[in-house]
């Protein structure tokens, strides 16, 4: 067992730069860094898609007061220049603990909801990181180029949810954590949640994936969220993305909230609770979270973890909700209730009905004739390719291309295609992020975070069609490249153009 355990609060930043609502943040540093109880802050960056100060702009104070801050930077609203920018300015100012999201959807904005850019994903952003701190070489192209910049020390890390309800989500959030380790993730911590099998699950999956790839373990930080009853509220409706809450523990909150605190003590007993069991089962530390939380409500926490762990096995009962989850990754430890290391059995078949399966075999059958080396239409395409471009004919074939995927797929004319990786669904017209390597945290029972009951995430549908093409470790995908952008992305691969 870990003693001592590390603890992390997370801090909300709100849409202003002065008053009570960033005066009482900085009161709350200032206690935390004289306690010393907590290992950091973290710090949100617009969170819930909505406009809020900066979170660098807190960084620098508190990191001056002598605490350790963890930046979130999200990929929602900056573009590639603006993220290597970011960067930098963080690097000079010595800020170099990042936690990197995704991020959510906008939600609002000045004058109605804002653009949401996305142009890199969460596994991007970790390499781009991992390559500044190697200093990076610029390629020749650029100004300046064939340099190599001064190197940086960030530490990165990453957000993985082990809450996911049914088994797509589940399956690619673990498969895009493996990417995100790749891609130089240091430290992971968990998307907030309660079940305690669950959490169990994460653990050995990380442990999983260290022993065979035999690197060094990442860091594993259990998140534990102390909700309000309205925040809970919101929870179980839905309207946080990418959280749940179990019914029968929103009930709990919703009895408890009647006390004459407000059900503040219970909600500070229940994290302790476990927090002591994350200590237990082999967790590094701990982040809290929550709204009107005081320092003091931290501190007590923190002093009423310690003296729980020693019997934190005696809450675990407390912490399982079997009903909620039609899906494990690990089959259940029958002496403890938690993960054991058996891997539960997939779904055989795609759960998909017979028109889904013929459309996908038949693009199959299209993509490995025209764009396997082997298929019988690769030569001849690749000779024609050759022969359109920079002809008269090159428009044409062009516009046929993008009107035949269009009608489609809904080709957005991306020219650099990824249809044969994601089981021929377009992630640029599909996916409201547009991601290229996994999935966002913000799905919810199968639906994408944008459009809940509407329209399913992307990646969910992929992996009905074919659930192996999560599991295919290819390497990341790249960025897309803006200077394809109504360009043939056939012709761009013929003449190796593209990805
Ligand atoms: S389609 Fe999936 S990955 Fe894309 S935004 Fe929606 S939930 Fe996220």
């Amino acid at each position: 067992m870990k003693i001592p355990f590390k603890f992390t609060f997370e801090l909300v930043p709100g849409r202003t730069s002065r008053g009570k609502p960033v005066d009482s943040i900085l009161t709350f540093a200032k206690k935390a860094a004289s306690d010393r109880k907590l290992a950091a802050l973290s710090i949100t960056d617009n969170a819930g898609g909505n406009p809020a100060l900066a979170p660098q702009a807190l960084g620098y104070e508190i990191k001056s007061l002598g605490i350790k801050p963890v930046i979130h930077f999200s990929c929602k609203d900056k573009n590639r220049n603006l993220i290597e920018s970011e960067l930098f300015e963080l690097a000079r100012a010595g800020l170099d603990n990042l936690l990197v999201v995704t991020g959510d959807y906008p939600r609002s904005g000045y004058h109605g909801t804002a653009k949401p850019v996305f142009d890199l994903d969460s596994v991007h952003v970790l390499s781009i990181i991992s390559d500044m701190n190697n200093g990076f070489l610029l390629d020749h192209n650029a100004p300046g180029g064939e340099i190599k910049l001064a190197s940086s020390k960030f530490q990165a890390g990453c957000v993985v949810s082990p809450f996911k309800r049914t088994e797509p989500e589940q399956v690619w959030q673990y498969e895009k954590l493996k990417s995100k380790l790749r891609a130089g993730a240091g430290f992971i911590i968990s998307q907030m949640g309660f079940d305690i099998r669950r959490f169990h699950e994460l653990r050995l999956l990380v442990d999983l994936i260290t022993r065979q790839s035999n690197t060094k373990p990442p860091e594993l930080i259990g998140t534990v969220f102390l909700p309000t009853r309205k925040l809970a509220r919101l929870i179980l409706e839905g309207d946080v993305p990418g959280c749940t809450i179990p019914q029968r523990l929103y009930e709990k909150i919703d009895t408890e909230a009647s006390s004459d605190d407000k059900g503040l003590m219970a909600r500070l007993e229940r994290g302790a609770r476990l927090a002591a069991i994350l200590a237990g089962i082999g967790y590094d530390g701990v982040h809290l979270s929550g709204p009107r939380l005081e320092y003091e409500h931290v501190a007590w926490l923190i002093k009423r973890t310690c003296e729980l762990v020693p019997v934190w096995k005696s809450f675990i009962q407390e912490f399982l909700w079997t009903e909620e989850w039609p899906f494990y990754y690990f089959q259940e430890d029958q002496e403890t209730g938690l993960a054991s290391c058996n891997i539960s059995e997939r779904i055989k078949h795609p759960a998909t009905g017979m028109p889904e399966r013929v459309w996908f075999s038949l693009n199959q059958l299209i993509h490995d004739m025209c764009f396997e080396k082997t298929g019988a239409l690769y030569e001849p395409m690749q000779k024609l390719s050759e022969k359109v471009i920079h002809s008269h004919s090159e428009h044409f074939y062009t516009q046929a291309e993008h009107v035949i995927k269009k009608i489609m797929y809904g080709c957005m004319a991306c020219g650099d295609c990824t249809l044969s990786l994601m089981a021929y669904i377009c992630p640029q017209s599909q996916c409201a992020k547009g991601l290229l390597n996994g999935p966002c945290g913000g799905s919810c029972n199968g639906w994408c975070e944008v459009w809940p009951t509407q329209k399913k995430c992307l990646y969910v549908r992929a992996y009905e069609r074919d659930p192996a093409i999560a599991t295919k470790t290819h390497e990341m995908l790249p960025p897309r490249d803006w200077a394809l952008y109504l360009t043939s992305s056939w012709l761009n691969f013929y003449l190796g153009k593209s990805h």
